[in-house]
């Protein structure tokens, strides 16, 4: 029984890598509003979802701390 969940976790664990891994390969730069570093998209977000400057780490957010190029 317990064996089934961690099946079923897993398999959307692997999903959701693959979305990441889809995102990623995107080429899309990001500019930092406030320290004003250009980086790819990827470099941005660990999760696909959650987005910050890997540079200073205070800017958060497409269209908020981050703008697209
Ligand atoms: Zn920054």
């Amino acid at each position: 029984m317990g064996s089934d969940i961690l099946k079923l976790h897993a398999g959307v664990l692997v999903s959701m890598a693959g979305m990441q891994i889809t995102k990623q390969s995107g080429r899309d730069m990001l500019v930092c509003r406030k320290c004003a570093a250009e980086f790819p998209e990827g470099r941005a977000t660990k999760d696909g979802w959650h987005y910050e400057c890997p540079e200073c780490g205070e800017a958060e957010g497409i269209g908020d701390g981050l703008r697209r190029v």
